[in-house]
């Protein structure tokens, strides 16, 4: 069957089914962001049976970067919950509070760069179907804790890593340099990467590798790996705060905080459009005031905008503050603004969209490389894409094609398990090349040595 050289391709492929199994058992236990609890304890468990080091908790999360943090009961319900399922406490324990996340890492015993991989490891909150239509509720792993589901293949993303994760591990005689692995919370509210990058774990990456199932590659053996068009996104939290009084008696008293967000509202969805890309705004939750005869004291919104450029994206950001900030003086308010999420409009680094292609071309698993693929949503592992090329490094994000049941975030929502495999083999393919650069990389540094000592004087 195989088309190539890579004799690693066959023994990935010999645990293929374990990692099928891995997919299901953590499909059976989502939990949406900072409560995954679950999946942390799996992966850190497996990634040090391997030998990874394991870096958790407040070592790889800055607890102030997150948004949306959820109650305390919740945490901790979530919590027990995974232990219940199995998890072994000291493999989570340091993610308790909401700090989950993993990053494993192994030192291979040749020289090479350090190569990173992301995968994302949230479910959402969301009901999955129990119809037995459903491929995971007719074969018996449809979510057990219901109203979370894995219902964006994040599961599959972190078997997929596992699944290469275990293929270093095997191969660590042969390894070049250094593979760190980034098993990322909270993908969903586009606020996890930002909270790793802030702790520095992406800093000595060269090489950053990443990417999804489906979305807009659909079947299984495709691959795109020239994805463009990430939207740049912020989303807010807003609160207006003025002063309450008698509906009748004082009203002139009051600062009514709800007409202030009213006035933000019509306005922020009246920001211009800008004559060089796509660009969204929307304020998607607004509450404000308590009962009949009182002149509402606070409002709060939940506004996102986005742009298809990081400048086109500031626009947006700059208008929509000129409106937050006009509507507080119009009615006399205090206004409060705090990001609660951040996704940039990153680019994959052009080598490593030729390297892939020409790598996913000679694999076996590959049917179709697709050409230039436009995502049209936002990604939070543009943040650390970003941080990687901003330090010199190269990153790629690419989709791993898979027909999706439903659809995305739909409760009927599957996909064809051999991406799993299929993606693993792509990455580990990729890891071979870069490794190889990276000693190329090495090795005209040595050079450059030598012809500048040949000018010493003797
Ligand atoms: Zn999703
Ligand atoms: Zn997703």
């Amino acid at each position: 069957m195989s088309t190539t050289n890579h004799g690693w391709e066959k023994t990935i492929a010999t645990h293929y089914n374990e990692a099928v199994e891995w997919r299901r058992q953590l499909h059976r236990n989502p939990q949406p962001g900072w409560l995954e609890f679950y999946s942390t304890g799996f992966v850190a468990e497996k990634l040090a049976e391997w030998g990874y080091e394991l870096l958790l908790g407040e070592h790889i999360i800055a607890a102030d970067k997150r948004a949306n943090v959820p109650d305390f009961q919740t945490l901790e319900a979530e919590y027990d919950r995974a232990i219940k399922s199995g998890i072994k406490e000291q493999f989570v324990a340091p993610a308790r509070g909401g700090l989950t996340g993993v990053v494993g890492i192994l030192r291979g015993a040749l020289p090479g760069p350090v190569v990173g991989f992301r995968f994302d490891i949230d479910g959402t909150a969301a009901m999955e179907s129990d119809d037995p239509s459903h491929r995971p509720a007719a074969e018996g792993f449809v979510s057990q804790n219901r109203g979370y589901a894995h219902m964006c293949g994040h599961d599959v993303h972190t078997a997929m890593g596992l699944l290469l994760a275990r293929h270093f591990a095997e191969n660590r005689q042969t390894l070049k340099g250094t593979v760190k692995f980034l098993f990322q919370p909270n993908q969903e509210e586009l606020n996890g990467a930002e909270a790793m990058v802030e702790k520095k774990t992406v800093d000595d990456v060269e090489f950053l590798l990443s990417g999804h199932v489906g979305i807009n590659a659909m079947q299984v053996g495709q691959i795109a790996t020239n994805v463009v068009d990430f939207m740049a996104l912020s989303r807010f939290e807003v609160t207006y705060r003025g002063r309450s009084s008698h509906a009748a008696l004082r009203p002139e008293d009051g600062r009514n905080a709800l007409l202030g967000a009213c006035a933000a509202v019509t306005n922020l969805h009246a920001i211009s459009r800008h004559s060089d890309g796509a660009s969204r705004v929307n304020v998607g939750f607004m509450q404000a005031g308590t009962t009949w005869n009182l002149i509402p004291e606070e409002a709060c919104l939940r506004m996102e905008t986005r742009g298809v450029t990081n400048g086109i994206h500031a626009f947006m950001v700059e208008k929509a503050r000129e409106v937050l900030e006009g509507a507080a003086r119009m009615y006399g308010l205090e206004l409060e603004v705090k990001r609660a999420a951040t996704a940039l409009s990153a680019q994959s680094s052009p080598e490593l969209i030729e390297l892939g292609t020409s790598v996913a071309g000679k694999l076996a698993s590959t049917a179709d490389v697709l050409d230039e693929t436009a995502y049209n949503a936002s990604e939070d592992v543009t943040v650390m894409m970003e941080r990687v090329q901003s330090k010199g490094g190269k990153a790629l994000f690419v989709l791993f094609g898979t027909p999706v049941g439903g659809g995305h975030h739909s409760a009927t929502f599957d996909v064809d398990e051999r991406v799993i495999l299929n993606g693993a083999q792509f990455l580990a393919a990729m890891h071979e090349e870069v490794a190889q650069a990276g000693q190329a990389q090495v090795s005209r540094g040595v050079c450059l040595c030598r012809k500048e000592s040949r000018n010493l004087p003797a």
